[in-house]
């Protein structure tokens, strides 16, 4: 039996895809795989909602993060983070690793920003040339608000640097419309993949801005991965299997639609969202408005949740995620990113209640 991951990434792989990975890989300087190339990016334009580039990088979703940070900036270039949780707090770290001069704008855990916030620290430092921000902020399950933020920077010398990673396919994107520069997504999150793709969409702000930039980098330099595609390549080895099975996730994510996988997750995270807080759990996020559907983030009260997690996988394969940073003990998280339905949630509460009745007989 495989394990059921209700975590927030990676998820389990739907069998389609499997039968997709189990096949033989071709090579990456061929014609077939230009063909594949060309196909798959034409299709990730889509599910971005952009006509303008999509890179495909074969690293973790940090991996993107950081050719975000080397391909745009300089040395003692003034940035912006808008920091609602644990992977706001990693793009600070990346941004202070370069050296850049970040400000941050650090909200409660749970909360999102607020765009007088961000229009301030303008005022004040008038040189910001970028703007990061965490699209769903997957220590947290909040969704921040892009496009309010896309229509204020826009406006504004800086680029908008969203990290799309578990945000994307589970929320409505739309990189032109929203006026984003710069969008990252990775294969383990809503792409129903295993990891090892991240997706870098391009706007031409983000391209001329790319000129300037003089932090050192090799790998990541997205003007190698731009002049390659042309010929239907990557410049490096790309994770050729994992290109092809995206190929086939694409097909299924677009016929479905972006909509109706959000809608459908949304029910879901709101039906174990209910089920979690009968039986005892408190929601994490307070305002409904910002909840995310990825995952269903609860805090803990009268169990132990080291032994609930070991308890679960243990003894029924289920996989949950712990919180991270300061809520590593306290807070459950539940994670929505494998195809589940609402059995699958009773199956889950079901467990959780066994383990809760043997606990209090001890
Ligand atoms: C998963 C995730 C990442 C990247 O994590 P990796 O382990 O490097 O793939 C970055 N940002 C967010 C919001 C994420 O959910």
């Amino acid at each position: 039996m495989s394990k059921k991951l209700f975590t927030p990434g990676p998820g389990n792989i739907p069998q389609f895809i499997r039968v997709q990975l189990s096949k033989d890989i071709i090579h990456h300087r061929m014609e077939d795989y230009q063909h594949v190339l060309f196909e798959v990016t034409g299709k990730l334009q889509k599910v971005f909602h952009t006509t303008s580039d999509v890179l495909i990088l074969t690293t973790s979703g940090t991996g993107a993060m950081e050719s975000a940070v080397v391909n745009f900036f300089s040395k003692g270039d003034e940035v912006l983070v808008i920091n609602t949780g644990f992977f706001g707090e990693r793009f600070i770290q990346i941004c202070r690793t370069f050296e850049l001069n970040v400000h941050s704008l650090d909200y409660e855990w749970g909360t999102t920003y607020r765009l007088e916030d961000v229009k301030k620290a303008f005022a004040k430092y008038p040189n910001i040339k970028g703007v990061f921000v965490i699209y769903h902020e997957t220590s947290t399950g909040v969704i921040n608000n892009l496009k309010e933020l896309g229509d204020f920077v826009r406006h504004t010398n800086a680029l908008l640097i969203t990290d799309c990673i578990s945000g994307m396919i589970h929320h409505p994107f739309n990189f032109d419309e929203w006026y984003v520069d710069c969008a990252l997504a990775s294969s383990q999150k809503g792409f129903l993949l295993p990891p090892g793709l991240a997706f870098v969409a391009l706007s031409t702000k983000a391209k001329e801005r790319m000129e300037l930039a003089t932090l050192p980098k090799y790998f990541w330099d997205y003007n190698k991965y731009l002049s390659y595609y042309k010929r239907g390549q990557n410049p490096y080895t790309p994770a050729i299997s994992l290109v092809l099975a995206l190929d086939v996730a694409l097909d299924y994510i677009l016929e479905k639609g972006v909509e109706t996988i959000s809608k459908e997750k949304r029910r879901l995270r709101e039906y174990g969202e209910k089920r979690l807080t009968e039986i005892g759990f408190t929601s994490f996020i307070q305002d409904d408005s910002i909840k995310g559907n990825v995952l269903i983030p609860v805090l803990i009260n009268d169990v132990d949740l080291n032994k609930l997690v070991e308890f679960l996988d243990n003894r029924y394969d289920i996989s949950v995620s712990k919180g991270q940073g300061k809520y590593t003990d306290k807070m459950l998280r539940v994670g929505l990113l494998s195809e589940f339905t609402e059995e699958d949630i009773d199956y889950l509460i079901e467990k959780i209640l066994e383990f809760k009745a043997i606990n209090e007989v001890e």
